[in-house]
């Protein structure tokens, strides 16, 4: 019968929750030795002007190269950290590791550090651990972005707005990540909290497709909304010189993507022959003084 299906489908789901709450202690286990043991890395990826092709910034990407599972991608290990209360141990050693990685960098590019919801919502730990970070580093504060996801406004709660005020405060730059994805909040971005908005890949996929694909409108709303603002705008995930093409003269002022390059470790320079137009420079990385 129905309800026989339906019970089965329960202890299906009852097996499959188990099975993953498994394989999670397995990885959390796994992340807590990989701390110690310095398993965690961090890829930066370039983020150029869309006219020049300079590096205006470079995204930090946590990147975690267990010893038997390999690469583990972060969408995947970052739920996992935040579960296990870790994240505020991780979240410092990126912002740390950042900072001092880009106050050695020759061409004074700006770096970007992703911050979770459940960094936001420690409030003063997570702006204790920023300005820590400054002061170790050097870096002056408006080298440092700040990239938070708007699935955060979610929550709407004043907690949250009084943290990105007082990181505002600190002189950093607060980016709304992924925007477009989810719960579009027109909200977050008039709320004079960010300096920039990024445009999830999926919108800038889209936007290269033959014919009026109705997610231009969209691009094409967001971009006049940010010019009102005098918000700085990113397109995520350009792969192709088309991509770049389009979203360059919809006047999106920044891009990101494989096609200039992927996250890695130290930051390469953009494959020059995968660049449509003007090459982008090469990145000079100053080796450190001994
Ligand atoms: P995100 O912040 O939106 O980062 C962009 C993601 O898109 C990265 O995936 C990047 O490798 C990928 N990407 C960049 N260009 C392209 C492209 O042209 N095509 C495609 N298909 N993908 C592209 P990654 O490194 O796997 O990171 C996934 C997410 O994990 C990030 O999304 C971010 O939300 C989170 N994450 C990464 N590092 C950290 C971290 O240090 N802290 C926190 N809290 N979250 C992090
Ligand atoms: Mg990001
Ligand atoms: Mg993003
Ligand atoms: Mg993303």
């Amino acid at each position: 019968s129905a309800k026989d299906a339906g019970r089965g489908g329960f202890h299906f789901f009852a097996a499959w929750m188990a099975e993953q709450a498994a394989a999670n202690r397995a990885l959390e286990s796994d992340l807590r030795s990989a701390l110690k043991s310095g398993e965690l890395s961090l890829a930066y990826q370039p983020i150029v002007n869309s006219q020049t092709h300079q590096v205006i910034a470079r995204e930090a990407l946590l990147r975690w190269n267990h010893p038997t599972r390999g690469d583990v991608p972060p969408d995947l290990f970052v739920p996992v950290i935040e579960d296990a209360g870790l994240i505020g141990q991780v979240g410092n050693w990126v912002l740390r590791e950042a900072c001092r990685e880009a106050a050695g960098w020759e061409d004074e590019a700006r770096v970007a550090v992703n911050v979770s919801s459940a960094q936001l919502a420690a409030g003063s730990v997570l702006v204790g651990h920023v300005i820590h970070a400054l002061g170790t580093s050097g870096l002056s504060a408006q080298r440092l972005e700040l990239e938070v996801t708007e699935s955060i406004f979610l929550a709407d709660d004043s907690t949250t707005r009084a943290t990105l005020e007082q990181l505002r405060a600190v002189g950093v730059r607060l980016v709304l990540d992924d925007f477009g994805m989810g719960y579009s909040n027109f909200n977050c971005l008039v709320s004079g909290a960010f300096t920039k908005v990024k445009i999830d890949r999926s919108f800038t996929a889209a936007a290269a497709r033959p014919g009026r694909p109705p997610e231009r409108a969209i691009i094409e709303s967001i971009l006049t909304l940010a010019r009102g603002l005098r918000l700085e705008v990113t397109a995520e995930g350009i792969e192709t010189a088309e991509q770049a093409e389009q979203m360059t003269l919809l006047g999106c002022g920044q891009l990101q993507g494989f096609l200039f390059g992927r996250p890695a470790i130290p930051p390469a320079p953009a494959p020059l022959d995968r660049v449509a137009t003007r090459p982008v420079p090469l990145l000079p990385h100053r080796p450190r003084a001994a």
